[in-house]
């Protein structure tokens, strides 16, 4: 099947168009300043073309999405002859709360709850609800699906997911650890399950996604059973302008004691925080290494807190698994950055984790394993296809084949 990826963000559509039974990606891009006086459109194809407009406007999202669909039938750089060529249209959709345990067929009933549970996650649900109403408008005779980043934690055990407040926070106010990037998760650890030939439900998995945003899950019998980021992303790992963890009593101190708003210490967690925050430079790991390059102590000190706090994670998810089988790293750090991996396993020998100097230098980007020969833990590069499993998802649904979660 032919598969369109919509992944909507409040100002951005990035887009992938696939086919399901090569896993081949036949087109892609990604449609930006979405009602901005100019807009930035990025179109690519498999022939290998590749073009960023840049004297283009899109006064909405719908502006956006025909663009892209006029794109894919164009007859020069288009992949398909007419709309009728595409299968199904799979959406990502960040926040499923407790009402979407796997993927969905969306109808106006799914619509309706994933628009009541906005609350949970009101800087991302929004954008991906507009993406589905715009694709359902322009395309009504298409299955749409959801794919939820949260629906592959819905097993944690309560004692994971639930915080250590009074329970009626949770039963009447549903404030507990949701998770997120679970589409990754579960794609990169089924994935190493089959790198390694061996049966997915019997292996303890530690999965570190680590793009801007970042998370590390641990995945028991193909389960997700605990995982870093919680109510919502900004728990868990240092990210590229996310602080993670902290003392619950931070942002209290900041606005009793230093009298900052709700909204200021919002933005000051969200957007200038983590990388960012630490560094005073950027958010972007690579520039922080060119920092450090150059002697800037506050960017190595940003880079020693990040790998320090996801040592820790490891740690302590290899005591909450009982072991561990494989550890794997995914995303855009995870995959490129050497560096991030080396100091991360750095001392875990006595864990049975021990990287492999040469592979994890060599190996980057591609699907490989890169922990020593005498390592008691296999450590893997797993790429991350979110899409691909959107994609996979879609079909499934279209399909009526039940989704394992
Ligand atoms: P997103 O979460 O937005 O999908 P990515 O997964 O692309 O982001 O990850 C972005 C992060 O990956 C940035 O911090 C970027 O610097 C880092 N990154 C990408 N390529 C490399 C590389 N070759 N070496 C080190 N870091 C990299």
């Amino acid at each position: 099947m032919k598969i369109l990826v919509i992944n909507c963000g409040s100002s951005s559509v990035k887009f992938q168009f696939l086919h399901t039974a090569t896993r081949e990606r036949l087109a892609w891009g990604n449609a930006e300043r979405i009602g901005e006086e100019l807009s930035l459109f990025t179109y690519k194809n498999s022939k290998g073309f590749s073009k960023t407009e840049e004297n283009i406007r899109f006064a909405n999202h719908e502006d956006a999405l025909r663009t892209i669909v006029n794109r894919l039938m164009d007859p020069e750089v288009g992949v398909i002859s007419s709309e009728k060529d595409i299968n199904g249209i799979g959406h990502r959709v960040v926040h499923g709360a407790e009402e979407f345990y796997s993927s969905v067929r969306i109808t106006d009933e799914v619509l309706d709850v994933i628009k009541k549970f906005v609350f949970l996650a009101p800087l991302h649900n929004p954008a991906n609800i507009i993406g589905i109403e715009v694709c359902r408008k322009l395309f009504p005779e298409h299955v749409q699906c959801g794919v939820f980043d949260t629906s592959f934690h819905h097993k944690m055990p309560k004692y994971s997911s639930l915080y250590a407040i009074p329970q009626e926070y949770y039963t009447r106010h549903h404030i507990k650890r949701y998770g997120f990037h679970g589409t990754s998760h579960r794609f990169v650890s089924s994935r190493v399950a089959q790198l390694m030939f061996r049966d997915y439900k019997r292996l303890k998995i530690i999965t570190c996604h680590l793009g801007n945003g970042a998370s590390v899950c641990a995945i028991k019998q193909g389960v997700s059973v605990d995982t870093s980021m919680g109510l919502t992303p900004l728990e868990g790992l240092m990210m590229g302008t996310r602080g993670g963890d902290m003392d619950p009593a931070v942002p209290l101190f900041l606005m009793e004691t230093l009298g900052m708003s709700l909204k200021e210490v919002n933005t000051l967690l969200n957007k200038k925080s983590g990388i960012l925050g630490v560094s005073g430079k950027c958010n972007d790991m690579r520039e922080l290494h060119e920092f450090i390059a150059n002697g800037d102590e506050s960017a190595r000190l940003a880079l020693e807190i990040y790998c320090y706090r996801l040592k820790k994670y490891i740690g302590a998810y290899s005591a909450a698994l009982g072991g561990l089988d494989v550890l794997v790293f995914t995303g855009g750090i995870g995959q490129n950055d050497e560096i991030v991996r080396e100091l991360t396993c750095s001392g875990l020998a006595f864990m049975g984790i021990k990287l492999d100097r040469i592979l994890n230098i060599d190996n980057n980007r591609k699907e490989s394993m890169i922990s020593s020969s005498d390592s008691k833990v296999p450590i893997y590069i797993v790429p991350t296809d979110e899409e691909l499993l959107i994609a996979l998802d879609t079909e499934k649904v279209i399909k009526g084949i039940p989704i394992e979660d």
